[in-house]
């Protein structure tokens, strides 16, 4: 993988340098577990370390400075940028615990948003960034910000992400919760900030529930199952076919 520093000044480059020698390495070691666990096969070509304004003005319009465009990941690792996205996606709503945990939003939980990216390479997920079908991209983007998260960080601050994601998801349900997990996506890029998350809230936690309570944390049988829903020529959503959304009910319920 090729490092690229997309930077407009030396300086703004050199306030990040060390977090980039860090995040590198990490990225390293992350790369090695997915290798061998998770049928990582290509690497991505390179990352683009960026600002979070040219992440989401010049490289894309895409208002979250981390994303994979084909072969490349591009990533702000800024995390004061970050830190004032997350808080951001609040859309204003008075949470202020939520908001103090955002604001004191850790580089060990900015670290799961490049290893994020990284996971998409993995081949067992069975469908292309590119193609025209978007209906499991609930399951890929789900698993995406699970497998980090589990792999990577210790079981309190899983405990906390799962508990804010969890309470962001009651929160919106009601502005978003009509929407399937199969339209992954379908209001991204056009709504707000809150409307975009929403999806991704929803979808780790779906996959969280899949892992954790229907397969007894066995991740592997999970991508297998996936895999007949794809073999088996897609005859159902594979919402449905993993039978989820009993269990966004649940969630909406409480
Ligand atoms: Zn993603």
């Amino acid at each position: 993988m090729k490092h690229i520093f997309a930077f407009e000044s030396i300086e703004e480059y050199k306030k990040h340098e060390s977090l980039i020698q860090r995040f590198s390495d990490r990225l390293n070691e992350y790369q090695e577990i997915l290798e061998e666990n998770f049928a990582l096969t290509e690497a991505p070509k390179a990352i683009v370390w960026t600002s979070a304004e040219l992440a989401t003005s010049i490289f894309s319009e895409i208002p979250i400075p981390a994303f994979t465009n084909k072969d490349t990941i591009y990533i702000t690792p800024d995390l004061t940028a970050w830190r004032k996205l997350m808080i951001e996606q609040l859309d204003g709503k008075d949470l202020p615990h939520i908001q103090h945990f955002y604001e004191n939003f850790s580089e060990n939980l900015l670290f799961t948003i490049l290893a994020h990216e990284l996971t998409h390479h993995s081949d067992l997920f069975v469908d292309e960034f590119d193609e025209e079908r978007h209906d499991s991209i609930w399951f890929e983007e789900g698993m995406c910000e699970y497998l980090p998260k589990k792999l990577l960080l210790s079981e309190s601050e899983f405990n906390g992400i799962t508990a804010v994601e969890t309470e962001l998801v009651e929160v919106f349900t009601e502005e978003y919760g009509l929407r399937s997990l199969d339209e992954f996506g379908s209001a991204s890029y056009k709504g707000s900030l809150s409307s975009i998350m929403f999806d991704y809230w929803r979808s780790f936690l779906a996959i969280k529930f899949l892992v954790e309570e229907r397969y007894q944390n066995d991740v592997r049988l999970v991508f297998e199952d996936y895999r007949k829903w794809h073999d088996g020529g897609r005859k159902t959503s594979l919402s449905s076919y993993f039978n989820i959304e009993q269990m966004m009910e649940k969630i909406d319920a409480r």
